[in-house]
């Protein structure tokens, strides 16, 4: 048992689950006055996630929606010094295959004035996020593992491991891939796997980024170099998992001169990398993304390859939509208004999830499966999207983010 005092009572919202999509959500609820709880014990390693490291090494792209909010909500401006502009994403064929695509760039400059987004740390985002946590009054931090739910009720409840007892209308589901919460909610999923895992680390390099990302389109999977400040650059590099263990576990000076060597040197010499982390690489899609009293946000929902850089995003745009559903404070407290509002949810969150998942995965798929009429397919967009200029800003518009359907606090004209 910890020292603290157990929490016995009951809230308008209990957020079960505090990686960055749960943290956001249980933020963003309080902002709109609702009595909130946050519940997990945060930036600790999930075992679950089926990650060999002891604190996060990844880092996140996040798109200009994402990096609005969380200057809405007071995160930016501590956590801007630790990122990087992306104002490039650079895509280059590096199969050997008949069929090959021509490498090409998207520069943000063509569509508007921002970057695209920014990259930016796990580490320092899940620290940020929680030092404003214990700044909002209406939110209290319960920092202990769900251990039972009970969501059958109108009024929901979840038990910790610490022998706290919340009680709420509503459950935010923000337990990652392997939720309670869902299971307890009876929500099925579908899910798959892919014959990969992700090495992620960071490393200094010789040669200037400037602001771009470089995706190298390799058999096994992308290869991503993302820009941080500085002459330095995170590493998302996709592989068979026997292989990405052992390139992980490899002497660093060794794993250096490879990663010059896969990069073509691009970057110049690579040196000061950080600990590496191996994440095994799989999809789910919950069948709903909510029921009468739980909503599901981030993992808990929906779950997809790095390649594309979507899935937090998306986990942020869940948190967004919800809060923005919910901001009208009575409707928790209406058993009819806030099934009519987790039913908008559901809605809302399958039009943005549904059709990313399919593209990344295809995307994905396109490189491992060896299938000629995929191979085809993606060298064929490609080809068209580097040579169409209209269709090319319409990709860059579209694919980053909705053009529609984003919540206020996401949007620049708002
Ligand atoms: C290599 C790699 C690179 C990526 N790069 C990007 C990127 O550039 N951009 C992007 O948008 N996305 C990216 N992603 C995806 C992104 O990392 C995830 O979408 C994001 O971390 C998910 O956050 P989450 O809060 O939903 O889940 P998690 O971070 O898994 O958080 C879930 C939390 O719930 C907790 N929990 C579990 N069970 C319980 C319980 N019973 N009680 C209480 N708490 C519980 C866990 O401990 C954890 O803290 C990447 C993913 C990988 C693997």
């Amino acid at each position: 048992m910890s020292g603290r005092k157990i929490i016995n009572g009951r809230f308008d919202a209990v957020v079960v689950g505090a990686g960055p999509a749960g943290v956001i959500a249980a933020i963003l609820l309080a902002r709109n006055g609702l009595k909130t709880a946050s519940v997990g014990v945060g930036s600790t390693v999930d075992k679950s996630n089926n990650a060999t490291r002891r604190s996060d090494p990844r880092t996140s792209a996040l798109m200009q929606g994402a990096i609005r909010l969380l200057d809405r909500i007071g995160a930016w401006e501590q956590l801007q010094p630790f990122c990087a502009p992306l104002q490039r994403l650079r895509l280059v064929d590096a199969t050997d295959w008949s069929v090959k695509a021509p490498t090409v760039e998207f520069d943000a400059a063509e569509i508007g004035s921002d970057p695209f987004g920014w990259n930016i740390p796990n580490a320092e985002l899940t620290r940020i996020l929680e030092t404003l946590v214990g700044s909002i009054k209406s939110l209290t931090r319960c920092s202990a593992n769900v251990s039972a739910a009970e969501l059958a009720e109108q009024e929901a409840h979840v038990e910790t491991t610490q022998g706290d007892r919340l009680y709420a209308p509503l459950i935010v589901a923000a337990d990652g891939r392997t939720s309670l919460c869902r299971d307890a909610a009876g929500i099925a999923t579908t899910t798959w796997s892919y014959p990969q895992s992700a090495i992620a680390c960071s490393f200094e390099h010789e040669k200037p980024h400037n602001d771009t990302s470089i995706e190298f389109h390799r058999p096994s999977g992308p290869l991503t170099l993302v820009p941080l400040p500085g002459n330095r650059s995170s590493l998302v590099w996709v592989e068979e998992p026997d292989v990405a263990r052992s390139h992980a576990e490899m002497e660093t000076r060794e794993f250096e001169a490879m990663l010059l060597d896969k990069t073509s040197g691009v970057l110049g010499s690579i040196s000061n990398t950080s600990a590496r982390g191996v994440f095994g690489l799989s999809g789910l899609t919950a069948k709903s993304f909510s029921n009468r009293n739980v909503a599901l946000v981030g993992e808990a929902a929906h779950v997809l390859p790095p390649i594309g850089a979507q899935g937090l995003n998306l986990g942020i745009r869940d948190a967004a939509v919800l809060a923005e559903l919910l901001s009208d404070n009575d409707i928790v407290n209406s058993p009819a208004a806030l099934e009519a509002a987790l039913a908008n949810y559901d809605r809302n969150r399958r039009r943005d999830v549904v059709p990313r998942t399919a593209l990344v995965d295809m995307l994905n798929r396109s490189l491992f499966s060896g299938a000629a009429s995929l191979q085809g397919l993606r060298g064929a967009g490609l080809h068209m999207l580097d040579k169409i200029g209209p269709l090319r800003r319409e990709f860059m518009r579209r694919g980053m983010e909705p053009a529609e359907d984003l919540p206020k606090i996401m949007r620049s004209d708002c």
